[in-house]
Formats: structure tokens, sequence, C-alpha cells
């Protein structure tokens, strides 16, 4: 077994991430084969928290931006994320990995409520911690939900999942054919490049918090384990 770089880390799902090609809903086989992913690296020994967005199915801004009041279409959102969180839970447990999923808004029915040190015991013993709700406010992003969790549960790192991205590049590849991808990343060159990695309330987080951020592509099987292994995939951002 290779050395693993992380004991403990918070992966970063994307809505989009769950939803397959379509980019919207809930695609079950999509999720099932990320719960796949995410067993291999929990069979490593790493302790694992997952945080759904869940854009997948709705953006408060967007909504905000069809006339709703923001702070509504936010809310809306965030339960968005619950129901990710939800889909996620049932593949990892059909999958045999034992998980909790909290809530950063009570729903007891459903789900813990975000408790921290409850969080950080459930990793202790072997389970997956799914954080939804984002943090439970609006105007934030799970993005930022993220690094706060993070930090909170004391994370080695944050590995931020992207589709079909595989890093931190210099313009948008997209559009820019100069376009180059970073392999490693200060924070502090983030903000002298003029970088959009996270949006600013996330990335103010994560500077403060001095937690290392690793970018990379979802869509490329194994590459969960990769980064765990400290492979030198996507782009790191430490220091
Ligand atoms: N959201 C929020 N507060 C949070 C996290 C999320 O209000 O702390 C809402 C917000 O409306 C956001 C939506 O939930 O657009 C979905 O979250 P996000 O866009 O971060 O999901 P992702 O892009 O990761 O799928």
């Amino acid at each position: 077994m290779s050395e693993l770089k992380y004991k403990r880390i918070v992966l970063k799902l994307s809505g989009e991430a769950l939803a397959g090609e379509k980019g919207f809903g809930i695609n079950p086989p999509v999720i099932k084969k990320i719960a796949e992913e995410i067993k291999d690296v929990y069979n490593q020994g790493i302790q694992i928290a997952v945080v759904v967005g869940g854009g997948n199915m709705w953006r408060g801004e967007a909504g905000a931006e069809m006339g709703m009041e923001r702070s509504q279409a936010d809310y809306i959102g965030m339960l968005s994320t619950v129901m990710n969180g939800l889909a996620l839970q049932d593949n990892l447990e059909t999958a045999g990995v034992p998980t909790r999923l909290q809530t950063s808004i009570e729903m007891k029915q459903i789900a813990e409520p975000y408790i921290r040190r409850k969080a950080v015991r459930h990793l202790e013993k072997g389970r997956i911690v799914i954080f939804s709700g984002g943090t439970g406010n609006p105007y934030f992003s799970t993005d930022t939900a993220a690094v706060l969790r993070a930090a909170e549960i004391d994370a080695d790192a944050i590995l931020m999942a992207k589709n079909g991205t595989d890093g931190i590049y210099s313009a948008d590849p997209n559009k820019d054919k100069n376009a180059v991808k970073f392999d490693k990343l200060t924070q502090k060159q983030i903000l002298d490049k003029g970088l959009n990695v996270m949006d600013s309330t996330a990335s103010s987080l994560s500077m403060d918090n001095d937690i290392p951020l690793v970018v990379f592509n979802l869509n490329e099987p194994g590459n969960i384990k990769r980064v765990v292994e400290g492979q030198n995939i996507g782009t790191i951002v430490e220091g």
C-alpha cells in the first residue's frame, strides 16, 4: 500500500458532479461510481468528510436574478444540498460504507444536526460524514462550507473535485489556448495572479486557515485515491 499523504480529508463534491452529462438533477449511476471511488479511499483508512453542493438543482443567485428574494432563494439551494447528501449517503451505504449525514439546518427526521464534536467522533469511528446544508446561512457557498468544516474538524486537506477541469489554469482553458496549468501554487500567488479558484469568501477563509487545497478532475477514475497518495495530479495550493 502506498504511503498516504493525508489522514483526514474534506472532499467537496459540487452538485454538478452528481448530475452527470445532463448537468441537472441526481443521476444514480453517476453517484454510484463516485461512491465506489470514495469507498476505495475509505478502505485505505482515510477519514473522509464530504461537503455536497446543490448547483445541480438550484442556485440562489439564479433565483434572485429571476426576481426572488435572495435569502429565500438561497434556502432552496441549501435544501438541494440535503437531497444530494441523502442520495450520496444511500449509495455509500449500499456500497457497504457506514455514514452519517449532518445538516447545518436541523431536519432531525432525516439527518443529524451538524455538531462538530459528533462529526469528529464519527470520523474516528470509521464513518464517512456527509455535511449538507452548506454553512446554513444564505449568501454563502458550499465551497465556503467545505473550507469552514475542514478548519473545524482539523482536516489535513480539502479536495476540490471538479468536473472536466484538471486543475487551476492561468486563464480559462476553454477560451484561451495559451492557458497553462499550475501544478503548485501558494495562496499569495493566487492573489497576485488574480486567479479565480473559489468565491472570495471561501478564498479568504482558506487563506486565513492555511489548509492545503487540491483542485483535480473527478471525471478521471481513481483520482481521489491519487490525491491522498500525494501523486502529482491537479493543482495543489499550499502555503
Ligand atoms: N447555499 C447557501 N449557503 C451556503 C451554501 C449554499 O445559501 O452556505 C445555497 C446557495 O443558494 C447556492 C446553493 O445553495 O447557490 C447551492 O450551493 P453551491 O452553489 O455552493 O453548490 P455547488 O456549486 O457546489 O453545486
